[in-house]
C-alpha cells in the first residue's frame, strides 16, 4: 500500500492501473482488503492509505450499503481520487439480526472488540440460546468503489455460521474469536490463517466479486 499522501487524482503508474484510496481507518480491515484485492488484481490496482487529515465519517446510514457509500463518497470528496469502502455487519438470528449495522458500536459508542464480543455472548446467554442451532449468524459485507463523476461498482458477500459458546483463537479481529463458519472443521475465524479466513469470509467474497466488477468496468 502507498503511504498517507494520496497525491493528485488520476491513474497510478501505468495507463491501465487503477488507483484507489482506502476509506477505512480500521487497520485490521485495511490489511484484509489489501491482501484480498492484491491477490485478485495484483499490479492492476494501486491502493493508497486513507490520508490522516480526513475526519472520521459518521456511519448514519440504516444499511451496510448506505454506510459503505457514505465512507466512499467522503474519501472521494476529500482526495479527488476514486475510493473503496466497505461496511460489515454480524447478524445473529436469535437477536433479531443484531448487532447488524451497529456491529462496531454494539457495547457502546467507543466499545472495543472484547467488549462487543462479551456483550454478544451475554445477550445469547440471556436469550437462552445454548445449542448451535439456536446460535445461527451471518457476516455480511458490502463493498463500494466510487469514481469521480459518481460511477460506482458495488458488491456484497456473506458467510453463514454459528456463534461459539466462548472465544477461541488469536488471529483476525472483531467477532472472529466467536464465529464458526459453516462447512469448516469447527474452528472459529480467529483459529484460522488469514488465507483460510479470506477463502470463505464475507469480506473475501465481497471483494472478489468487486474485483470481477472492476475488471469488467475497466479503469
Ligand atoms: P465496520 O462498520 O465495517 O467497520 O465493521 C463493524 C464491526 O464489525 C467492526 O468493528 C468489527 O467489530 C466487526 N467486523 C467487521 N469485519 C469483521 C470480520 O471480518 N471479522 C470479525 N468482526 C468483524
Amino acid at each position: 500500500m502507498s503511504g498517507g499522501d494520496a497525491g493528485a487524482p488520476g491513474n497510478g503508474h501505468g495507463p491501465d492501473r487503477l488507483r484507489l484510496v482506502l476509506a477505512t481507518a480500521n487497520r485490521d480491515k485495511a490489511d484484509e482488503i489489501l491482501a484480498i484485492l492484491n491477490a485478485e488484481l495484483g499490479d492492476a490496482v494501486e491502493l493508497l492509505a486513507r490520508p490522516g487529515h480526513v475526519a472520521e465519517v459518521e456511519e448514519t446510514g440504516e444499511t451496510l450499503e448506505e454506510n459503505a457509500r457514505l465512507k466512499a463518497v467522503a474519501l472521494l470528496d476529500a482526495t479527488g481520487i476514486a475510493s473503496v469502502a466497505d461496511d460489515t455487519g454480524l447478524e445473529v438470528e436469535a437477536l433479531g439480526g443484531a448487532p447488524g449495522v451497529r456491529s462496531s458500536r454494539y457495547a457502546g459508542e467507543h466499545a472495543g472488540y472484547a467488549e462487543n464480543v462479551a456483550k454478544l455472548l451475554d445477550s445469547l446467554a440471556a436469550a437462552g440460546a445454548g445449542r448451535p442451532d439456536e446460535r445461527r449468524a451471518r457476516f455480511r459485507t458490502v463493498a463500494v468503489v466510487r469514481f469521480p463523476g459518481g460511477r460506482e461498482v458495488v458488491a456484497d458477500g456473506s458467510v453463514e455460521g454459528t456463534i461459539a459458546l466462548e472465544a477461541k483463537g488469536t488471529s483476525g479481529f472483531g467477532y472472529d474469536p466467536v464465529f464458526v463458519p459453516d462447512g469448516g472443521d469447527g474452528r472459529t475465524f480467529a483459529e484460522m490463517s488469514p488465507a483460510e479466513k479470506h477463502a470463505r469470509s464475507h469480506r473475501g467474497r465481497a471483494f472478489r466479486a468487486l474485483a470481477v466488477g472492476l475488471r469488467s468496468a475497466g479503469p
